[in-house]
């Protein structure tokens, strides 16, 4: 058993720790651009500075560099639990840890930090922590990983110049950085940290940069006033959200910039129109019932939006029940196979409306019934049962029957297996029987399908919220419609 006594951890707690903060009226986040065990970062043109925390020591360089981790087995240790405290400087001593995560509490979201207070002893590998923990009679679940953030990084230039600093670093850039050879260029504060033997740069800067990165990924960056700021609105309530579940707290950042949280983009597409939209609805968010709405949001629905319960099987969300996009599907039963045939075989014109709005409402593909039955991991297809439809007709239940029978229960698992389609509200041309509300279809060779709406159909239809715009509706209205029963609030930040 290898033990390792914590005082390594008093450099960690003697400097000034970055994380999410309220600073200047603004909530400032810790944005994920890259996790790697090597990094390579090339300023666009100026030079740029790295720096140690502190700022006692720092580097210069023009061109590229290449970071790597001096000793990644020496990054993290396992710590056992002793027990939690509230942050407080007179507590602070060489067994602790400090951990910062986001609560939501009387509306108003707070940063709260603590300190973890460890056993003396730490060890290199969980085993070896399990098993004293378990000697000692202590819960397993005590048993943490302990990151050292302060670990040392080696710089090197293009020249091969050597240098070594202590991470976090930090990068303060007025020209764009290019990082790992993308081609996106970032512009601000950056830092770099090792967690979990990994290197990463974050993105530091304010929320409403990071939605000024975000929204015209989501809604193009041409989109009319109104729809860029409902799509702002949403996207802040979306990110708040992922903030109050943490889900990357134990990451090292606030949020990813991939799908998993929302895609950032820094200035790529980003125009006057994008920042001004953020900054005319600047720290709006929807509450509903005095908690952070779930601002979820799609492409097209096709129609009418469904309800989140029916599209992930959780309990009912009172401003998710589904909502009449198109005023003429208003009075059919999307639910119903005849009314979900009938509604997508209904052309829609669209005024003013975009190639790709054109191609999310109303779309085909064909697949083989040979594919079909590859993507669902069997052999042959005789029989494709439709169980149920959603309210905005999107299939949520689905039965392949052949060598095997395989049940796809979700939307998303249906759209997969026909090919990646665009929803899973669409119908499969031919004849088909109705047997107690179950919708058999034979399989020919080759399935034509027909469909309308792109995504989930949950929240806010974004092809929807485009049109309302050019009707000359205001965001407000749009968010009312997609999002009935929440209130728009500014007064969310506990400073
Ligand atoms: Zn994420
Ligand atoms: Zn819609």
């Amino acid at each position: 058993m290898r033990l390792k006594h914590f005082c390594l951890f008093i450099a960690l707690l003697s400097g000034a720790l970055f994380g999410a903060d309220f600073k200047e009226g603004q909530l400032w986040l810790e944005i994920n651009l890259a996790t790697e065990s090597q990094l390579s970062i090339r300023p666009g043109g100026n030079q740029i500075v790295v720096s140690e925390n502190d700022g006692l020591i720092s580097r210069t360089f023009s061109g590229e560099i290449s970071v790597s981790i001096v000793n990644p087995e020496a990054t993290m240790y396992y710590g056992i639990l002793e027990r939690r405290d509230t942050a407080n400087e007179a507590e602070f001593d060489t067994l602790a840890v400090p951990m910062e995560s986001f609560v939501w509490e009387q509306n108003q979201l707070k940063i709260k930090r603590e300190l973890l207070h460890f056993l003396p002893q730490s060890f290199s590998e969980k085993q070896a922590a399990d098993e004293y923990a378990a000697c000692q009679n202590i819960p397993l679940s005590k048993v943490m990983e302990v990151h050292v953030i302060n670990s040392t990084v080696k710089l090197v230039d293009k020249a091969g110049e050597v240098c070594y600093l202590e991470t976090p670093l930090r990068i303060s850039s007025a020209g764009d950085l290019f990082i790992n050879g993308n081609s996106l260029g970032f512009t601000g504060d950056f830092i770099i940290k090792t967690v979990k033997r990994k290197l990463l740069i974050n993105h530091y800067l304010p929320l409403e940069s990071y939605l000024a990165g975000v929204v015209q990924n989501e809604i193009g960056n041409s989109s009319p006033v109104e729809a860029l700021k409902a799509q702002t609105v949403a996207a802040r309530t979306h990110a708040l959200s992922l903030l109050i579940n943490n889900r990357h707290k134990a990451d090292g950042y606030d949020l990813c910039n991939g799908t998993h949280c929302q895609v950032y983009k820094g200035k790529y597409l980003q125009n006057k129109m994008v920042i001004s939209a953020v900054e005319d609805c600047a720290a709006e968010v929807l509450l509903a019932n005095g908690v952070i709405a779930d601002a979820t949001y799609h492409s097209s629905c096709g129609g009418k939006t469904d309800a989140s319960s029916a599209i992930w099987k959780g309990k009912p969300v009172k401003h998710l029940n589904g909502v009449t996009c198109i005023a003429e599907a208003d009075s059919l039963d999307l639910s119903s196979e005849v009314d979900a045939r009938k509604w997508i075989d209904t052309k829609i014109e669209v005024a003013g409306s975009s190639s790709w709005e054109r191609g999310a409402m109303a779309w085909e593909a064909f697949i083989s019934a040979k594919e079909l039955a590859k993507n669902a991991g069997i052999a042959y297809i005789n029989r494709i049962e439709i169980g149920q439809r959603g309210r905005s007709g999107r299939i949520l239940s689905l039965k392949l029957i052949g060598d095997k029978t395989v049940n796809l229960e979700s939307e998303y698992k249906i759209r997969q297996a026909f090919g990646n389609l665009y929803s899973s509200f669409f119908y499969i041309s031919g004849s088909y029987r109705l047997d107690e509300g179950v919708v058999q279809i034979t399989p020919k060779s080759s399935l034509q399908i027909k469909g309308k709406g792109s995504g989930h159909g949950v929240g806010m239809c974004q092809v929807g919220a485009l049109q309302m715009a050019r009707y000359g509706l205001s965001y407000q209205e749009i968010l009312a419609h997609y999002y009935p029963d929440t209130i728009i609030s500014k007064g969310w930040m506990n400073e």
